[in-house]
């Protein structure tokens, strides 16, 4: 069977998307950028058809907002597509597609404590960086960020270009990082987002091209030259931030309007912070859930959105959409220690595993109980590249040739006094470091 026309292979160092498909270890993975994060509930039963009847009835959920169908068998990319398209989820091409990378508050028009409904924002985002052919040159992976603060906000995602609301009307423009960290730029009004877009994906272009060794991502650029150069090709739509702002904004001044700086995703379980709309938070281990599982909850709402915290919300879920979820394994509490775990798709998603390490992770869950709770990240790698989380993490397992190396505080492939363990004796090694560390031993 031939590649359809409309599915490009993938650029080198490109994300997948659905006309970029990528070849994983489990057949195809195709990444569905959906708008704003905002899942109709026949749109998320489609989807769940597609990847039960064309792929392997897995789908992942990524850390930038976006449902991942895994396992396409390589005749099923044209009719995906095409249902898909349907569905208004498929750009004109592959390369508008790539750079349809916009982050969004997922309580968005839910939450009473947000700033602003960023829906519309995020939907005028998505479709000029479609539109406008001269910013499909931006590198791989380059991102937005629409937040409109409250519970759902995304204080905590770091990204290139960020639009923070302050109120009903302006945005706070930042630079490369978490809000914390991203450099001010400006205030934007809402009528402006669509070209100031425009303005900074060119002057980025432009500013890179300038240095000897142009940066691939917008935090580069704000460390190698001044933010006035930038901010100087978006006035008029950029206004500068009131006196005193940048100090204040840089400390702690917005993030008192936003709220802590924790991920957000624990305190919208239930047990956390209350929900302000009738909604339902539910989290899967790894982000992974099935089709199965994702036709129930469609099933079980009038719409899903998609967070960029493993976890998917059900807007306007029915009387059984807990058991429902429960049933399918999912997520409901803030103090479930699978939220924990992270790991890598291993041997059953990458030519590069040897081990599973999604069973892995959860047998250290299993095994280690209680001692799991003042760890803050149990990471379970494939390999020293650690996909998942390339970071330091509490406890990481590396994996090679079907065995496991284990660390503490170190990341995938450091150095580690423990090398060489059979899965079953990675998790047992685990269980005894956490008890020594508990015990103080
Ligand atoms: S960390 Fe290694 S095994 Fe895991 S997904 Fe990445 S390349 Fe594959």
């Amino acid at each position: 069977m031939t590649m359809p026309v409309a599915n490009q292979p993938r650029r080198r160092g490109a994300c997948p998307g659905v006309l970029a498909p990528m070849q994983v270890g489990d057949g195809f993975l195709l990444r569905v950028r959906v708008p704003a994060g905002v899942l109709p509930a026949d749109h998320a039963r489609g989807i769940a058809e597609l990847g039960d009847r064309y792929g392997n009835g897995l789908i992942d959920l990524s850390q930038r907002g976006t449902l991942q169908l895994r396992g396409i068998a390589a005749d099923g990319l044209e009719p995906v597509t095409e249902a898909l398209r349907g569905m208004g989820y498929v750009s004109g091409d592959a390369a508008s597609e790539a750079v349809r990378n916009v982050l969004c508050s997922p309580t968005a028009g839910l939450d009473l404590k947000a700033a602003m409904d960023v829906r519309a924002v995020a939907h005028t985002l998505d479709a000029r960086l479609a539109e406008d052919a001269e910013l499909h040159r931006l590198p791989p992976k380059f991102g937005w960020l629409v937040c409109g603060g409250g519970i759902g906000h995304l204080a905590n995602s770091s990204t290139d270009v960020r639009f923070d609301a302050v109120d009903a009307e302006r945005f706070r423009v930042s630079l490369g990082g978490t809000l914390a960290k991203a450099v001010p730029l400006g205030l934007c009004r809402v009528d402006d987002v669509a070209d100031v877009v425009s303005a900074l994906g060119r002057a980025f272009l432009e500013l890179r091209a300038e240095l000897p060794e142009p940066p691939r991502r917008m935090a580069g650029l704000v460390a190698a030259i001044e933010i006035e150069e930038i901010g100087a090709r978006l006035a008029p739509s950029i206004s500068p931030l009131p006196p005193g702002e940048r100090i204040k904004v840089r400390g702690t001044h917005l993030m008192d309007f936003f709220g802590d700086a924790e991920p957000p995703h624990p305190t919208l379980l239930p047990g956390g912070e209350k929900e302000q709309a009738p909604v339902m938070v539910t989290a899967f281990p790894f982000g992974r859930l099935t089709a199965t599982t994702l036709a129930a909850l469609a099933a079980a709402c009038a719409e899903i959105r998609i967070t960029p915290w493993r976890a998917l919300i059900l807007v306007a879920p029915s009387a059984d959409a807990e058991r429902i979820a429960e049933a399918h394994g999912a997520i409901l509490s803030h103090t479930d220690r699978r939220l924990k775990l992270t790991a890598c798709s291993g041997a059953g998603g990458c030519d590069v595993g040897t081990t599973d390490t999604h069973a892995t992770a959860l047998a250290i869950a299993d095994r280690a109980g209680p001692l799991l709770d003042p760890v803050r990240m149990v990471h379970v790698s494939g390999c020293a590249k650690g996909c998942a989380h390339p970071a330091i993490a509490d406890v990481t397992l590396t994996a090679r040739d079907g065995v496991y190396d284990v660390a503490l505080n170190a990341k995938p492939g450091d150095a580690s006094p423990y090398t060489g363990l059979s899965p079953a004796d990675a998790v047992a090694r685990v269980a005894d470091l956490l008890t020594e560390e508990s015990t103080g031993a």
